[in-house]
């Protein structure tokens, strides 16, 4: 880029009173992306300062051409790793102009599971770890692997080091600073077990705001791989074979979990999510029986098995809350591109208000 380009995209807009606001819905897909921004008077301290707006539904599968207008409702707010200064990101739900939450609108019905005074009182925490696979733009084909072929064999390649074992650390590491700008959680970053896949992780992070945080880090991540032109893949199988899938798993515990005689409420918990496997395999993620084969450290699909630091179980309970009586457990079943919105409000759905 030109100096005079670099300077102008820098130009601090402080001083003018007003800040942009780039608002962020999720598109037509239930995983897809979308913004537009609009300039606002500063300052804003919350959502509610913030006007609804308002974008073209027929133009990201979400409404017929005739009757085409979806409304964007602020709901969280990030600072702007790009623009910097005042400007800011905006997580927004979608409504119809009745003010009904569109089908894609997974965040409406958690907020109120969230809302829930059984479920606000045990405080959730959720940590996810966000799995994802970094693509060449041409060739649709994982970062560092030779066009047409495949790399070595798995092994060297998790949290390695070194131009033969990583591929596209500076993204993983920008995306990672960007994230602590913005005010995300994240709680750290690692490469993974195929080459070209990296994790990061949200959290802990309390409700509702589990999803918003990850809804926005997985913009950053978008946006940051658009600059640097390497395609960002969600998919939880990219590459068919014996390489590693993606996954999202989801760390979970209540207040009750965490404190003294915790491991009991986990168990009950878990033995819970047994009963309820299938309605949560229905909403872990598209394509999720191609990852969850009980191979490459997944249970089968169809089977629900938990335990202590088993990594080829469905629930994974670390070593130290073993120890201590009390803590947190892992489910590991969630995909890469599962809604956090939808597996968050299920796990405290079935965990603390469903009664069998
Ligand atoms: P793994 O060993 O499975 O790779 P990670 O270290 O990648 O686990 O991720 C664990 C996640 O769990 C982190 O985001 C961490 O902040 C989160 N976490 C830690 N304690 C709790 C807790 N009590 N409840 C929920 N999440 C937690
Ligand atoms: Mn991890
Ligand atoms: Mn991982
Ligand atoms: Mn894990």
């Amino acid at each position: 880029m030109s100096t005079l380009l670099d300077g102008l995209i820098n130009l601090d807009i402080t001083d003018s009173g007003y800040l942009i606001a780039e608002y962020i819905w999720i598109g037509g897909s239930g995983t897809d992306l979308r913004s537009k921004a609009r300039t606002v008077k500063a300052p804003i301290k919350s959502p509610k300062d913030l006007p609804k707006w308002n974008y073209d539904g027929s133009s990201t599968g979400q409404a017929p051409g005739e009757d085409s207008e979806v409304i964007l409702y602020p709901q969280a707010i990030f600072k702007d790793p790009f623009r910097k200064g005042d400007n800011i990101l905006v997580i927004c739900d979608c409504y119809t102009p009745a003010g009904e939450p569109i089908p894609t609108n997974k965040r409406c019905a958690a907020a109120k599971i969230f809302a829930e005074k059984a479920v606000e009182t045990e405080v959730p925490w959720f940590g996810i770890e966000q799995e994802y696979t970094l693509l060449q733009k041409s060739v649709k084909w994982p970062l560092g692997w030779p066009i047409g072929g495949f790399p070595g064999p798995q092994g060297p390649y998790y949290c390695g080091v070194g131009a033969d074992k990583a591929w596209g650390r500076d993204i993983v590491d920008a995306h990672y600073k960007a994230c602590i700008y913005a005010g995300i959680q994240v709680s750290g970053i690692n490469g993974e077990v195929m080459p070209g896949q990296w994790e990061y992780q949200v959290g802990p992070s309390v409700g509702i705001s589990a999803g918003d945080q990850l809804w926005c880090s997985r913009y950053i991540l978008e946006r940051i791989t658009e600059l640097a032109g390497v395609v960002l893949s969600l998919d939880p199988k990219p590459i068919e074979g014996d390489w590693n899938g993606a996954g999202c798993h989801t760390n979970y515990s209540t207040l009750s979990m965490r404190n003294d005689g915790g491991y009991e409420v986990i168990k009950k918990a878990i033995e819970k999510l047994g009963l309820r496997h299938k309605d949560h395999i229905a909403a872990y993620g598209e394509g999720n029986e191609r990852r969850l084969t009980g191979r490459h450290e997944t249970a089968d699909i169809h089977t629900f098995t938990w335990g202590v630091a088993n990594r080829g179980a469905s629930i994974r309970v670390g070593r130290d809350t073993e120890k201590e009586g009390k803590g947190y457990f892992e489910d590991r079943r969630p995909a890469s591109n599962m809604d956090p919105y939808v597996v968050t409000s299920l796990i405290a759905y079935t965990t603390i208000l469903y009664k069998p």
